[in-house]
C-alpha cells in the first residue's frame, strides 16, 4: 500500500513527539507499505514567525511572507528524516519544489493544481520514506507560495490524490472529528465515518481539524482520510463517499 501520514504542529511540539511520529512511519514502512509523510511546522512555530514579521513591518510583501513562513516546515522535515534514520529506515526530505507541488500565485492562500515532477516516486521507489513539507508548493513563475493556514492537510490530501494513495492518515491532538469542536464543549460525539459534503460543511464553518480545501480535494479525487490521535491508540474518523 501507499499511505500518506501528515503530523500538525502539536504532534511534533518536541523532539520526543518527533521520534514518536517517526516511529509510526517506520512500523508502516515495515509492514511492507510505502510511507509519504507530511509534516506541518513545530508546535507555535507559524504564529511566533507572523509576530516576528509583524515587528519587521506591518506590510510584508506577500512574496516575502511566503518565503519567510515556509522555513517553519523545512525545519520539521529536515528534523522528521533525521528521526526516521536514526531509527534504522532510509528516508529523504524535501520541501514543496523540491517534491513539484504547484499552486496558482495567490500568495498566502495558494490552491494546489498539480505535481509537476516523479521526485517523490523516484525516492519511495529507493526505499525512502519520504518527508514532505506541508503548507507550501510553487507557482509557475518558481516563487514559494503557501496554502493558508492550516494548510499542510491540503499537501498530505493532495500528495494521496495525485500519487493515488491507498490512504491518508491525518494525526492530531484529538482523537478524530466530531460534531462540534471536543476541546470547547464536553458532550461532544465523534463520527466513526463522515461523508466529504457533512465534512466540508464542518469544516467550511470553522472546524479546524481539517483545512477545508483538503476535503474539497479528497473528494474531488475519492481519497480516504483517517483523522486520528497522535497521542493515544484508537480508530478515529475515516472521512470518506
Ligand atoms: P493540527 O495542528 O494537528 O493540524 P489543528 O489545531 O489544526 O491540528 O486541528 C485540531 C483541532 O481542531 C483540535 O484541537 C480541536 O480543538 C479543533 N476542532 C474544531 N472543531 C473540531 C471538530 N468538529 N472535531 C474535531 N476537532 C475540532
Ligand atoms: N504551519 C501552518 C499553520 O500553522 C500550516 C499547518 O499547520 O497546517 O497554519
Ligand atoms: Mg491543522
Amino acid at each position: 500500500m501507499l499511505i500518506v501520514k501528515k503530523f500538525g504542529g502539536t504532534s511534533l511540539m518536541d523532539a520526543q513527539r518527533i521520534i514518536t511520529a517517526a516511529r509510526r512511519a517506520v512500523d508502516a514502512a515495515a509492514q511492507g507499505n510505502q510511507v509519504i509523510v507530511v509534516v506541518s511546522a513545530q508546535g507555535h512555530t507559524t504564529d511566533q514567525m507572523v509576530k516576528s514579521a509583524g515587528a519587521i513591518t506591518q506590510i510584508p510583501s506577500e512574496r516575502e511572507m511566503d518565503a519567510y513562513l515556509a522555513s517553519g516546515e523545512q525545519m520539521s522535515a529536515g528534523l522528521m528524516a533525521m528521526a526516521i534514520q536514526s531509527l534504522g529506515q532510509k528516508a529523504v526530505s524535501l520541501t514543496g519544489w523540491q517534491a513539484g507541488l504547484l499552486t496558482d500565485s495567490v500568495h498566502g492562500n495558494a490552491r494546489v493544481t498539480g505535481l509537476t515532477n516523479h521526485r517523490i516516486k523516484e525516492e519511495l521507489e529507493k526505499g525512502n520514506i519520504v518527508v514532505v513539507t506541508g503548507f507550501q508548493g510553487i507557482n509557475a513563475a518558481g516563487d514559494i507560495t503557501t496554502l493558508g493556514r492550516g494548510g499542510s492537510d491540503t499537501t498530505a490530501v493532495a500528495l494521496a490524490a495525485f500519487l493515488k494513495a491507498d490512504i491518508c492518515r491525518i494525526y492530531t491532538d484529538v482523537d478524530g472529528v466530531y460534531d462540534k469542536d471536543p476541546r470547547k464543549f464536553s458532550d461532544a460525539v465523534r463520527f466513526e465515518q463522515i461523508g466529504y459534503a457533512d465534512m466540508l460543511t464542518l469544516a467550511r464553518q470553522g472546524a479546524q481539524v481539517l483545512h477545508d480545501r483538503c476535503v474539497e480535494l479528497a473528494m474531488e479525487y475519492g481519497v480516504k482520510i483517517r483523522v486520528l490521535s497522535s497521542f493515544r491508540p484508537g480508530p478515529g474518523t475515516l472521512v470518506s463517499e
